[in-house]
């Protein structure tokens, strides 16, 4: 067995391939932004042929490699390899990617959901070292989360285990999320909700600071938009990055109630807003569990970076070497 790990992290507008150390050190990375358009069988054949040339041009073979881990958005049934549904690519629908790409080589291959991915990442090399219970929630345009439980990913029984972003805060809710319920937190509280929250303060008779053409298509309104109207002191802005930090609040209070985990690391794209943002989720939570708090509980932002995603992938032929 050898002692380099291989990581695929499939995204909607990027396909990552790298090799790392045991440690989670980055030896080689490259990136492909045209899997999307690509035939199942394409994309395969890309992934393949990706880990093999980078092999080649770092002088090593598969034998140098402990494995390779697949990370990839949507619904995966890890025991059998299969993506059930994702957003992300168009077909796809039960495809048996981790057997796919298991023909290719000869070292086990892991295929998971990309936040399990990104939390057992973060469990071996990043701000969840020396906890054996923890939580990773990342917040972008949707939210994503993965469960370590006693020093494992807790996967459940298809493998889908961590979908809190849907778990349904606010059962009347004018927001319909992308799997047709309303008021789950994902719909209210991260970048699926801006552009209608942004409208609906507008509608209330609120201002915003933010110099925005007449023309503006609100549907724009992102998280990038609301840090530039926070840097400037935009009430606008600041209103809805805190309600925003209020449901995720919420939404870490309802974890900590069902898992008791000791450890919850933030990371996704709307941690750019920053401390402005991750003090009033951490105010929401420690209002809501008060006195119901028996042992120190942290909440900490992920410490991997923008190659998060990648590593974590690699991460799990830790589980299994
Ligand atoms: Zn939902």
């Amino acid at each position: 067995m050898g002692n380099i790990l291989c990581g695929v992290d499939i995204g909607g507008t990027k396909l990552s391939v790298a090799l790392t150390t045991l440690d989670g050190v980055i030896i080689d990375k490259c990136i492909d932004c045209d899997h999307v358009e690509k035939s199942e069988c394409g994309m395969t054949d890309q992934i393949k042929f990706n880990i093999r040339r980078m092999l080649k041009r770092n002088n090593l073979t598969e034998s140098d490699l402990c494995g390779i881990g697949i990370g990839c958005a949507g619904h995966i049934r890890f025991r059998d390899g299969t993506i059930i549904t994702t957003s992300n690519l168009k077909g796809y629908k039960g495809y048996p990617l981790r057997n796919t790409i298991q023909q290719g080589f000869s070292v086990p291959v892991t295929l998971d959901n990309d936040a399990n991915a990104q939390a057992f990442g973060e469990f071996k090399f990043g701000a969840g070292r020396g906890f054996n219970n923890m939580v990773f929630l990342t917040i972008s345009t949707g939210i994503g989360a993965g469960i370590i439980i006693d020093s494992k990913l807790y996967r459940g029984m298809t493998g889908t285990a961590g979908e809190f972003g849907h778990t349904i805060i606010e059962p009347e809710s004018e927001l319909v999320c992308t799997c047709g319920n309303r008021g789950c937190l994902m719909a209210c509280a991260c970048g699926m909700a801006l552009p209608h929250l942004f409208r609906k303060k507008l509608k209330e008779g609120k201002r915003s600071s933010l110099e925005l053409p007449e023309n503006f298509d609100y549907s724009l309104v992102d998280g990038k938009l609301l840090k530039q109207g926070l840097d400037i002191g935009d009430a606008l802005s600041k209103e809805i990055i805190l309600d925003s930090a209020r449901y995720v609040g919420i939404g870490i209070y309802n974890i900590f109630q069902a898992l008791n985990p000791q450890l919850i690391v933030l990371g996704g794209g709307l941690l750019s807003w920053g401390e402005f943002y991750v003090d009033h989720i951490r105010k929401t939570f420690y209002d809501l569990a008060r006195d119901m708090i028996f042992d120190p509980v942290e909440i900490k932002i992920s410490d991997i970076g923008p190659d998060a995603g990648v590593i974590g992938a690699a991460s799990l032929n830790l589980e299994i070497c």
